[in-house]
């Protein structure tokens, strides 16, 4: 039946399917989690405190819940845009992938549920599940020193998404630990030396509140913390209109990847043609009409005019 299971979410556009037990998250990863917290390396994402019996067993976000399916899908584009512009993370240069992996999602579920019978709940960064750990315990690739999962010949540009079922398949995952000797990235540490604002710690974690992209994507208001401003007022930081990839785009393992092949994912024209002087200029209605169904409409229109360092 994985086979089969496979084909039909490979067909979604998905690279990589595989298959974990629904289980408890082990105890040293679920620790390492709350030292995160602890520290505050999730800054203001004040979400991520809750749910955590959820999170710790994602058992309980589906009843009779006995597979955990993890998939990943590409974003990396044909090309990236021009710095001198001013930086957007790649993965906003098409739709938004909540919602284009989600719909391709539902079909396919509706085609398992048609040939296997059993409940599915999908998870697009919508339920409180750790999407990395499980992408590892289903086999699909390994965490590297960004944090992020590399997903072998695939590289690490890739959207994450777990499919939690009463079907009860068999895992294909590997035992890999999740410690840093078992990843299968490379060290060359660029990840970490590329960081314009010094975010990534040497154990993979993120140090939020520095991070660019989360100060540019998800915080809201002003920049008041100190480690904020200093992030901000790095060259990058000065050059950003939405969010900050260089810790991926400098992964070597993503350099000769093919670029995605999902066609919403490809680049639209006018973000990719969108200068500061264009947002300077930006009305709400224009706004609007060029982020729909944009990942970019997420920090609105003062949170963009905030980014390029516009009063408003
Ligand atoms: S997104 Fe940018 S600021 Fe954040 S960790 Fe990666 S390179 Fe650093
Ligand atoms: S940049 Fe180097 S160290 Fe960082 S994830 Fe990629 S291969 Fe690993």
């Amino acid at each position: 039946m994985i086979g089969e299971i496979s084909a039909i979410l490979k067909q979604s556009g998905a690279v990589a399917v595989g298959f974990a037990k629904a289980a408890q998250v082990e105890e040293c990863v679920w620790n390492s989690f709350l030292d995160w917290l602890n520290r505050r390396g999730h800054a203001g994402m004040s979400y991520m405190e809750n749910h955590s019996t959820i999170r710790r067993d994602p058992r309980l976000l589906l009843d009779g819940a006995k597979n955990i399916i993890s998939l990943a899908f590409p974003f990396k584009p044909a090309q990236f845009r021009k710095q001198d512009k001013g930086m957007i993370a790649c993965y906003a240069y098409g739709l938004d992938y909540h919602d284009v992996i989600r719909k391709r999602l539902n079909r396919a579920v509706e085609e398992m549920r048609e040939s296997f019978g059993g409940e599915y709940r999908i998870c697009v960064d919508s339920a409180p599940i750790m999407e990395r750990y499980w992408a590892v315990k289903a086999g699909i690739g390994e965490i590297g020193a960004n944090g992020a999962v590399i997903v072998p010949g695939h590289g690490n540009m890739v959207f994450l998404a777990e499919i939690v079922t009463t079907l009860d398949v068999g895992h294909t995952g590997n035992p890999a630990k999740l410690d840093i000797d078992s990843r299968r990235c490379l060290n060359c540490g660029r990840c970490i030396s590329e960081c314009p604002a010094s975010a990534l710690h040497p154990d993979g974690t993120v140090e939020s509140s520095r991070c660019l992209s989360y100060l540019t994507i998800e915080h809201r208001g002003d920049w008041r913390e100190q480690e904020a401003i200093e992030a901000m007022n790095t060259d990058v930081g000065k050059n950003i209109i939405f969010g900050c990839d260089l810790c991926l785009r400098n992964c070597p393992l993503n350099h000769s990847i093919p670029s995605t092949t999902i066609q919403e994912f490809r680049s639209s024209k006018e973000v990719m043609e969108l200068t500061k002087e264009k947002v300077r200029r930006m009305e709400q209605e224009d706004f609007s009409r060029i982020f729909k169904g944009s990942p970019i409409k997420r920090c609105k229109l003062n949170g963009l005019k905030r980014n390029i360092g516009e009063n408003i």
